[in-house]
């Protein structure tokens, strides 16, 4: 069986970015806490755990005394969270994403110049969260074409995406928007290394004859990933770790493509990798 992992596969430079602080700040035996998760991937964050990273959630921030560091993931954090944690006098080190951040900037740019402004992703996704907070006014999430019932058509309007949402979809909601006859401005901030993956990923799953995305369940980029990889190929599954592999998915196939989302370590998809190479050689043992 031939198994390929997909050579773009592995952190994005902006989770890696995130990933190299902590192990920085880990290495001078700083006390570090991440606020929320610092990455949607369950076996990296146990990692970091082991170094010494513990994970803080927004609702328990209160309990924490100085001195601590926050280091803030790459999704970024409204300001509002940046005030409260400098009256808690607490360290911070920003590991905001820097593409995630000209998003901010832009959202802030066009509500200040009295912009209503719509954001295409997921309403409790995080960057959806941080971003909202740089808008000046109550900035609407549109998920669904349903959601676009919240626009009002007489207002000046800018169109921005999540950063890793799949182009297909922010392209289907601004072709709903013109079919209702809506005038906007269009920002396409779909990170430029998803636009990218996009392509790739058509390739390996049209080449495999079983793709296996590696992600948590958690990460809104792994979701659509995983949607893409299947809308090219039925036998496409999504793991978090080698232990959920089933040995009845491999059954006389001869290519496996790995892919995983971008707070999936390469590590992983080598270990992802091993493990279908065990269930093979079980195969032979039958
Ligand atoms: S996907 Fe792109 S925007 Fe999001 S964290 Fe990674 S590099 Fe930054």
């Amino acid at each position: 069986m031939k198994i390929v992992i997909d050579p773009g596969a592995g952190f994005c430079p902006g989770v890696e970015y995130t990933i190299h602080l902590a192990e920085e700040l880990l290495q001078k035996h700083i006390d570090l806490y991440s606020l929320g998760s610092l990455i949607h991937n369950p076996s990296e964050i146990s990692r970091l755990q082991q170094l010494g990273m513990k994970s803080l959630e927004h609702s328990s921030l209160q309990d924490l005394k100085s001195p601590a560091t926050i280091l803030i993931r790459a999704h970024g954090e409204p300001p509002a969270t940046f005030d409260r944690l400098r009256e808690q006098n607490l360290a911070v080190i920003d590991g905001t994403c820097q593409i995630v951040r000209k998003s901010q900037n832009k959202v802030k740019s066009y509500s200040q110049r009295d912009y209503q402004v719509i954001f295409v992703g997921k309403k409790n996704h995080p960057e959806a969260i941080a971003i909202a907070g740089y808008c000046q006014k109550p900035m609407i999430i549109v998920e669904q074409p349903e959601d676009l019932e919240k626009i009002d058509p007489l207002q000046k309007t800018v169109v921005l995406a999540q950063t890793t949402i799949s182009p297909k979809l922010f392209n289907s909601i601004l072709k709903a928007m013109e079919e209702k006859g809506l005038d906007f401005v269009t920002e396409n901030t779909i990170c430029k290394y998803i636009k990218k993956r996009d392509q790739d990923i058509n390739q390996l799953a049209g080449e495999s004859e079983v793709v296996i995305v590696v992600g948590g369940k958690k990460s809104a980029n792994t979701a659509v990933l995983y949607q893409q990889c299947r809308a090219v190929n039925s036998q496409t599954y999504w793991i978090e770790e080698p232990a959920n592999l089933q040995k009845e998915w491999f059954d006389k196939v001869k290519q496996v493509g790995i892919t995983g989302g971008t707070s999936t370590p390469r590590w992983m998809l080598e270990k992802v990798k091993r493990g279908i190479e065990n269930l093979d050689g079980q195969w032979g043992d039958m």
